[in-house]
């Protein structure tokens, strides 16, 4: 039978342990350079906190620090001072395998490309998040299969179970890669142009999505830098030349 969904890692404290706990992201002072004659300062003094079932975007121009941002909420970078809480855990002082192991347990990635395998159905790239996950309890194929339809089923993709993804519209293949994000029960979706390779329908299906999850108290940060889809978000962040500033609506 399936573990409960809530299952987390036990080597972490839970969320709820500590102070702020309706706090997923949050930075304090963060900033991240490259190379030091002269250095690239690609974050400076970057501020923020979202609160859980929050959706943020970030809106800025080419160079301006956004897949620094996210590279660093995503636990791929590290900042070069400052710090970095995530859903309660500092991050800052973490080792390489419990990193990778909260990146694991709380991060879901979303890119502009959906990265599925043409020759496999859509359950079978949902399932293939897990595949070479070390096998627990509830873990075993049936269960994966069972958690895979149910991912999809989240993301409204339940009757195309069995299709292969070029049978399915761009939507239509970008939440299968959401729920393929969502099979690790994140806490936060972290999500790259999710809607740059999208015309405007399919554009809309995902923002409803994003919407249905976030009310379910899913946490997303949106890098875009399309106004119909920054508009969607609960609040926008502007980024610009490493820094951010909060838009006043
Ligand atoms: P964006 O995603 O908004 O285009 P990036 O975060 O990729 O911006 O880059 C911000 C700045 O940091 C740019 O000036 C970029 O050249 C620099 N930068 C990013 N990554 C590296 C790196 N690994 N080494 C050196 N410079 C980098
Ligand atoms: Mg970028």
């Amino acid at each position: 039978s399936a573990e409960p969904a809530s299952a987390v890692p036990a080597s972490f404290v839970p969320a709820s342990a500590v102070p702020g706990a309706d706090t997923v992201i949050r930075l304090v002072s963060v900033d991240r350079t490259f190379g030091s004659e002269p250095p690239v300062h690609a974050l400076r003094d970057v501020n923020l906190a979202v609160r859980r079932g929050e959706h943020l975007s970030v809106v800025g121009p080419s160079g301006s620090g956004k897949s620094t941002l996210l590279n660093t909420l995503g636990l791929l970078d590290s900042p070069t001072s400052g710090s970095y809480w995530l859903d309660g855990v500092e991050t800052n002082t973490l080792g390489d395998l419990e990193r990778t192991s909260l990146r694991g347990s709380r991060i879901g990635f979303v890119f502009q490309s959906f990265h599925l395998l043409p020759y496999r159905t859509v359950d079978e790239n949902v399932m293939l998040a897990e595949a070479y996950r070390r096998p627990r309890p509830g873990r075993g194929r049936a269960g994966r299969r069972a958690r895979a339809e149910e991912a999809l089923d989240r993301v409204g993709l339940a009757h195309r179970i069995g299709f292969r993804p070029d049978r399915l519209s761009g939507g239509e293949r970008q939440r299968a890669a959401i729920a393929r994000a969502l099979m690790s029960e994140p806490a936060l979706l972290l999500c790259d142009e999710p809607t740059g390779n999208l015309d405007s329908e399919n554009t809309e299906s995902v923002l409803d999505l994003f919407d249905r999850l976030s009310r379910q108290g899913m946490t997303l940060v949106v890098i875009t830098h399309e106004e119909a889809v920054s508009v969607r978000a609960d609040r926008r962040v502007r980024i610009s030349d490493g820094r951010l500033t909060e838009e006043t609506r």
